[in-house]
């Protein structure tokens, strides 16, 4: 089984610091929200490379002191992984690490290659045995069988051979190497800290260990990390950026600032716009937390209503969409959220989240607002509607799966159980994030438009998977 996706990872590295697998903890740490299923963590000591990896949260998988013994060395890189198809299975973990005929390498991996079956195929063919189902796998493949002497040049090359989303971190005993494809779908910052150089998903990463934030690594930009500082190169073919607009409505931190914009500020400018497309007379904003929360603080804004925080968050239980199995996704809406009645009795109650996916979250919460005695109920979404699945690293579910592919926004609004339901549109979505009007060409808002900036082969399995 291979695997779908290779989605929603954080990738960290850190390069010239005597600390550097304790600072590649702390930075998983700050994005751990990327990703719940596992982690790891390599160290380099300019002789060899180590590795530990293992399935679950960071603080579980790197709770001994001993682990960081054997992670010695002044360069680290680290990964925290979600991805819905190939399980728990720890051979999916990353960093994934092997030794070729050249040394050691291991490298973590944030995006989706679209087409990695085929590179894969190929490359089975010519005799490969790979030992993941992840096609971050394919990469170390085409690295390890390049026959150039330059590491930057063997990076460069593989890289030229597979196209989608790619934020990659490698680390070998001497070198640290971080690469952005030329679209630059998934962020990828870099930080300097004690005079050691920081690549990080988001820049809340940075700011957990008082990193100073210099700059992104640019679309289509490989940066070498070495003894003698960093050099930069641009070794792909130019592309238009598409940076992923979905980073900004829910996956990114609030408090990171991702394609030179803070996500706080732009989600609450969400919640600005959407106030002022979708109006409606009532006595409450509430947010669905944590999501929900800077666009319904914008929307309040907006809309001159009093901000309420109704429903309450256990924080000990991870995001509801992260469990792989439909049952468990329906059990823990209740495990997760409580609503407080006395605030909700006899309301007039607008109720916002930053997207609806399947829509059975948004049902059980309706249901639960409706419980405590709210009199109307008027969702609101600061996104437009998730009609197209995403295949450069956010987990999406199949069109099938996705509510808003089949169903008209009223026959949403029927299922969802709201008095009223209003959707962000792109254009007002795409104004607030700075891209010119009517050009829609800035951000990937693939999701939302079916305008995919990268075209991937279909295969016949995807059309039984009900993909498209
Ligand atoms: P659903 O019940 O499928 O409609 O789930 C909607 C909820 O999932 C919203 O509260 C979103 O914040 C959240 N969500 C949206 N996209 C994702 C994603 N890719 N991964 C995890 N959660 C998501």
């Amino acid at each position: 089984m291979f695997d779908k996706y290779e989605d929603e990872c954080g990738v960290f590295g850190i390069y010239g610091h005597p600390e550097a697998a304790n600072m590649t903890y702390l930075g998983l740490y700050a994005l751990q929200h990327r990703g719940q299923e596992s982690c790891g963590i390599s160290a380099a000591d300019g002789m060899r490379l180590r590795t530990h990896l293992g399935s679950g949260l960071v603080a579980d998988v790197f709770k001994d002191d001993e682990i960081f013994n054997k992670l010695s060395g002044d360069a680290s890189i680290g990964h925290v992984r979600y991805s819905t198809a190939g399980g728990d299975n720890i051979r999916n973990c990353q960093p994934i690490a092997v030794d070729y005929a050249r040394g050691s390498v291991a490298v973590a991996h944030n995006g989706n290659l679209v087409n990695a079956r085929e590179v894969r195929n190929a490359l089975e063919e010519k005799g490969s045995i790979f030992s993941t189902t992840a096609d971050t796998e394919v990469i170390i493949h085409l690295l390890a069988r390049s026959q150039s002497d330059s590491l930057g040049d063997r990076i460069s090359e593989a890289l030229r051979q597979v196209r989608g989303a790619y934020s990659l971190v490698f680390l070998t005993e001497t070198r640290m190497v971080a690469a952005r494809d030329p679209h630059g779908f998934r962020p990828l910052v870099l930080g300097e800290v004690d005079g050691a150089y920081v690549v990080a998903s988001e820049t809340c990463a940075l700011d957990l260990i008082e990193a100073r934030f210099i700059r992104e690594i640019e679309p289509g930009e490989m940066v070498i990390f070495d003894k003698n500082g960093m050099t930069s190169y641009h070794p792909f073919e130019e592309r238009t950026p598409s940076p992923c607009i979905f980073e900004f409505v829910y996956f990114a931190r609030p408090d990171s600032t991702i394609f030179g914009q803070q996500v706080y500020q732009m989600r609450k400018g969400f919640g600005h716009q959407l106030a002022r497309e979708h109006q409606v007379e009532a006595d409450i904003v509430i947010p669905v937390p944590d999501s929900g929360v800077p666009a319904a603080i914008g929307y309040a804004e907006e809309a001159g209503i009093p901000f309420e925080m109704a429903l309450i968050r256990n924080h000990y239980v991870g995001r509801t969409f992260i469990e792989p199995q439909q049952s468990i996704r329906h059990f823990g809406v209740k495990i997760k959220l409580n609503a407080i009645r006395e605030v909700l009795q006899g309301k007039r109650v607008v109720v916002i989240d930053d997207s609806i996916v399947r829509g059975t979250t948004s049902r059980k919460i309706i249901k639960m607002i409706r419980n405590a005695g709210a009199k109307e109920v008027h969702m609101r979404v600061s996104s437009p509607p998730t009609a197209y699945p995403c295949f450069y690293g956010i987990d999406t579910p199949t069109r099938k799966e996705l509510i808003a592919s089949s169903h008209t926004i009223d026959e949403i609004r029927k299922y969802v159980t709201a008095d009223t339901l209003g959707y962000l549109s792109l254009e007002g979505m795409l104004e607030i994030a700075g891209a010119p009007k009517g050009a829609k060409g800035h951000f990937c808002e693939a999701c939302f438009s079916g305008n995919y900036p990268v075209k991937f082969p279909r295969l016949k399995s995807d059309d039984q998977l009900g993909l498209f």
